[in-house]
């Protein structure tokens, strides 16, 4: 089993999100290693001592990132040093690699505290690190693998790929982890287990089945893990099949994917174009399909009419219906989409009109009510939201009500 140990202050106090640990449990879970425990610690001397103490105990593997930068602040590198029992010396090989990036990549004068980031503890393996200067070390003591990398994502992330990775393949026998994840939508986690009881009952010793909510959705992940990997497979598949047959009328998908990439799959496959006409989600529809790599292939465009004369003017809501029944209403959501249909010359629109809070209510229109639409030239088809969230969270929500509405709707359910 592995450990990872983050460092840094930024991290326990919440200004920086630990991205790090999650990414490297996922690629460790790919090649068959057990995460057992991820932990956080500040730049402080102690903290990070009794971590790598505690974690000793645990795991064979220990991971550390953060704390290798040039300024005072990170003391990860003299911290292991002292660990291990040994003594800072110039590496060359890094040396020149630091000169030749301020030199030639970064052309900025190189300072000595720059200089300092070749120097690493004559008792480890130096992992070289091209994508920066603070290179990778990797210690042995009492036949575990203590292996300290850089904070910044993109840095470790190579280290990862590159050295690591292949270096802990080649040295402990893996198991096999292999995961399947079925997205449902319609009902909530509770009645979903009632569902699959028995199912879930009959799962053997090695296969796992969590439970994960996340706005309006649950994801059911199965997890299996063995020494053998095609009996692992069959095992996990059998189980999988017999959810997926169980809860047909209610999968969203059997891929791990978000929501926009499903529905932009949907898109493809029917030769359809999409148009986005946005109030109260302001773009994030459009940012949220544009972030899938192809979406050009499908995507129009998308108006954000978020004031009135937008709306009117931009997507010919007519006067009338806004004065009448206001942005926030039926009619207005719909008069959205077609005139969005027209503009952007989509086959198919998906608008959203809503109050996110935390103020903008009235008695008739509480904080939190959306209407959503989803059409094309022959139909619109509309949903109301009732939201009770903070802003951010209404707004994803909405987004996820958004791409569900316009899959059913596809789909000829809605
Ligand atoms: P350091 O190696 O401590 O100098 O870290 C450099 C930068 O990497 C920090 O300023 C953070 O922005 C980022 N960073 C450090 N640790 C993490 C982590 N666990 N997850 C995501 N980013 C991190
Ligand atoms: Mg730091």
């Amino acid at each position: 089993a592995a450990s990872i140990i983050t460092i840094g202050d930024e991290l326990l106090i919440g200004q920086t999100i630990d991205t790090n640990s999650a990414w490297m449990a996922q690629e460790l879970n790919k090649i068959g290693i057990w995460v057992k425990r991820r932990v956080a610690v500040g730049d402080s001397w102690n903290d990070i001592r009794d971590a790598l103490n505690e974690e000793s105990k645990q795991s064979q593997i220990i991971l550390i990132t953060g704390g290798l930068g040039p300024t005072a602040d990170d003391i990860t590198k003299p911290l292991l040093c002292e660990y291990f029992g040994g003594k800072m010396v110039v590496n060359e090989e890094k040396l020149q690699h630091v000169k030749y990036l301020f030199e030639e990549v970064l052309k900025r004068p190189l300072l000595e505290r720059n200089l300092k980031q070749a120097e690493v503890p004559d008792v480890c393996k130096v992992l070289l690190n091209e994508r920066g200067t603070a290179p990778g070390m990797v210690f042995e003591k009492d036949n575990r693998l203590y292996i300290s990398l850089p904070g910044v994502p993109y840095e470790m992330k190579g280290l990862m790929t590159n050295d690591v990775l292949p270096m802990i393949q080649k040295r402990f026998p893996l198991l096999t982890i292999i995961h399947r994840n079925l997205v449902t939508a319609g009902i909530g986690e509770s009645f979903l287990a009632e569902k699959i009881q028995d199912i879930e009952e009959s799962l053997p010793e090695n296969i796992k089945l969590a439970y994960l909510p996340n706005f309006g959705m649950v994801k059911l992940r199965l997890t299996g893990t063995g020494s053998n990997r095609e009996e692992t497979e069959s095992a996990i598949e059998k189980y999988f099949l017999q959810l997926k047959e169980r809860l047909r009328e209610l999968v969203v998908t059997d891929q791990d994917l978000p929501l926009e990439q499903v529905v932009l799959e949907l898109l493809k496959k029917n030769n359809m174009s999409l148009g986005t006409a946005e109030s109260c989600t302001g773009g994030y529809l459009a940012h949220l399909i544009t972030s899938i790599p192809g979406s050009s292939v499908v995507f129009r465009g998308s108006v954000v009419s978020y004031a009135n004369d937008v709306k009117e003017k931009v997507l010919g809501v007519p006067d009338r219906v806004l004065n009448e029944h206001g942005a926030v209403s039926e009619l207005t959501v719909k008069a959205m989409v077609n005139g969005a249909l027209e503009q952007l010359r989509a086959d198919v629109v998906i608008a959203t009109t809503g109050i996110m809070g935390p103020g903008g209510g009235t008695t008739n229109k509480p904080v939190g009510m959306v209407w959503i639409g989803v059409g094309n030239k022959e139909r619109v088809s509309t949903r109301l939201l009732q939201l009770r969230y903070d802003r951010s969270t209404n707004i994803q929500i909405t987004a996820a009500n958004s791409f569900n509405l316009l899959r059913q709707f596809i789909l000829g359910e809605a």
